[in-house]
């Protein structure tokens, strides 16, 4: 049978709906089998599913430590590479530019060359040309620093070096952190000219943000940012904390000493990170990707929540196919015991049928062929103590006990009786004279006779000691009488174990004369009088 027709059987059969197979009779009694193979099978299902998620939810975590932290490592070498590239470039063109300036030095119109610089070359927030004195002679785009002498460290840095420099960051004349890149001018003679800057405004728009704008990452809280040879912020997506000291994290202090790599780490704020490092050789500056570790914890409990989703309908299927089998399997079972529990409630539940079952289980066939065989022995003992119960065992007829109950059923189905009480006239002496053996044997044979005479017609009982008693059903209280003359008769004349015939007195008396329950006392009255009159002869009550 295909699983599909047996769980289609299984779902239209009625055992699905018989609570009591299902979970337990009652606390003293015990639970059903459906419900301990049900359990077992749903707490194996739980405890491995558990075993699972724990194991699923570690495995999956530590990959994803692994991946974020490679992810994180990769990402930063390659911004770090783009950013040593980009000042690499910002430095030639710069270097140019001074060049060009170099060259036509007194001829030239500075400020047509720096918006020209500026509208081909969009890194710089600004870019300027400043004298030997650090006054500010021209800025593209125009601003209020123009014709001032600029006073911050990075300005008076460039004119002591007069070499190519990019500064650490540094609050500028506008009162906004910025990085200056520099390049000096000479003239023909050697003769230092100033320089030319450009700034990079922190703060602002730039191009790190141009660079580095696809990150943070909203969804796993990665980061990142940019420190400077001093391990001070130079980029960071929380703009408050440009110029803030972060050399107690970790990451930063590898960077500084230009090392590239990977670690978990816990940053300056407590946070635990997964952070990806690399350094940019042209500024000496090092990029720094974090992702909260907690975050790919969450994703991990995000990944499992899924995984479970698809899951638990396989689950929930397989502890539903679980369970109409264990139901299948104790069904038999159950109805096994529920068989034996009512015959041993009544002797007359014997008869039972027992309960029919299919079943593929060897055990529960064993059992049910074992109970099948028990009961059938029992049956028959029962039948044949029942028959001894109901027989005398000297004579073979029905006793006194079975002539009660069966006047009772005739009684109770109304049915016409006459009764004969036979008695043995003089029996005693007979034991007296042939001893008690001999008697016996002559008890034995006139209930032979008497059985042989009365054939089909009526039951014959020992009533007790030599007294017998025969019941006709559905005769008159003539035939009844014609039936036991011939019967007297035949004794009569008939050689007995004692080598002469004896004798016998009979009472004789109908249901419809003096009813069920005066029937045997009527009789007997007859038979007195019988006794009476002489013995060996019929009387009718
Ligand atoms: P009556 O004609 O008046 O009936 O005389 P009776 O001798 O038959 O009188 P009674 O009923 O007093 O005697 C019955 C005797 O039957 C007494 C007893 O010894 C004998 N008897 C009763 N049961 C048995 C039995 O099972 N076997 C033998 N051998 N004798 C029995
Ligand atoms: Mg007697
Ligand atoms: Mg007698």
């Amino acid at each position: 049978m295909s699983p599909c027709r047996i769980m289609s059987k299984l779902i239209t059969s009625r055992i699905l709906f018989r609570w009591d197979l299902i979970i337990m009779r009652n606390k003293k009694k015990g639970f059903t089998l459906t419900f301990l193979s049900s359990l077992l099978v749903t707490l194996s299902v739980i405890l491995t599913l558990g075993i699972s998620i724990f194991v699923g939810t570690h495995g999956i975590k530590d990959a994803l430590i692994a991946n974020t932290l490679t992810m994180n490592r990769i990402n930063a070498e390659k911004l770090a590479v783009t950013t040593n590239d980009l000042f690499n470039s910002m430095k030639n063109s710069l270097a140019v530019t001074a060049d060009l300036l170099e060259r036509d030095w007194g001829r030239g119109d500075i400020q047509k060359q720096l918006d020209l610089f500026r509208s081909v070359n969009q890194n710089f927030n600004s870019i300027y040309f400043v004298d030997p004195q650090g006054i500010m002679r021209q800025s593209s785009p125009r601003n209020e620093l123009q014709g001032t002498k600029l006073t911050s460290s990075g300005s008076a840095e460039a004119i002591m070096e007069k070499k190519p420099l990019v500064s650490d960051p540094y609050i500028g004349g506008t009162s906004k952190p910025l990085v200056q890149v520099s390049q000096p001018l000479f003239n023909r003679e050697g003769v230092y000219l100033g320089y030319i800057g450009g700034s990079i405004m922190l703060q602002e728009k730039n191009i790190f943000q141009t660079i580095l704008g696809s990150y943070p990452d909203i969804q796993t809280g990665s980061y990142i940012f940019v420190v400077n040879s001093k391990g001070q912020l130079i980029y960071h997506p929380n703009a408050s904390r440009i110029g803030d000291d972060v050399t107690s994290n970790p990451s930063v202090d590898e960077v500084l000493h230009e090392k590239s790599g990977q670690q978990r780490v816990v940053n300056t704020r407590g946070v635990d990170m997964l952070a990806g490092y690399a350094p940019v050789p042209v500024t000496r500056w090092g990029v720094i990707v974090q992702t909260p570790t907690q975050s790919v914890v969450s994703l991990t409990s995000q990944l499992v929540s899924s995984v479970l989703k698809y899951t638990l309908p396989g689950i929930a299927l397989l502890l539903i196919i679980a369970w109409l089998i264990a139901v299948k399997i104790s069904k038999p079972l159950y109805l096994l015991a529920e068989y034996a529990r009512t015959i041993s409630n009544q002797e007359h539940n014997l008869k039972l049928p027992m309960p029919r079952s299919h079943n593929w289980n060897y055990e529960t066939n064993q059992l049910r062929s074992a109970i099948g065989l028990a009961v059938s022995r029992m049956q028959s003992q029962m039948n044949h103590l029942s028959l001894q119960a109901q027989t005398d065992a000297l004579t073979g007829l029905h006793n006194r006990r079975s002539l009660d109950a069966r006047m009772e059923k005739w009684a109770h189905d109304e049915m016409p009786l006459c009764m004969l009480v036979l008695d043995i006239d003089r029996f005693k002496s007979v034991n007296d004279m042939y001893g008690h053996d001999r008697g016996d044997d002559v008890l034995k044979y006139l209930a032979q006779t008497m059985e042989h005479h009365v054939r089909e017609s009526g039951v014959c009982f020992r009533y007790g000691g030599e007294e017998f008693v025969i019941v006709l059903p559905n005769v008159s209280k003539q035939t009844a009488y014609d039936l036991a003359e011939q019967l007297r008769a035949a004794v009569e004349v008939t050689v007995s174990p004692i080598n002469k015939p004896i004798t016998v007195s009979i009472g004789l008396s109908a249901s419809d004369e003096c009813g069920y329950a005066g029937l045997f006392a009527a009789a007997d009255r007859a038979l007195y009088r019988a006794k009476q009159s002489g013995r060996n002869r019929t009387v009718t009550a």
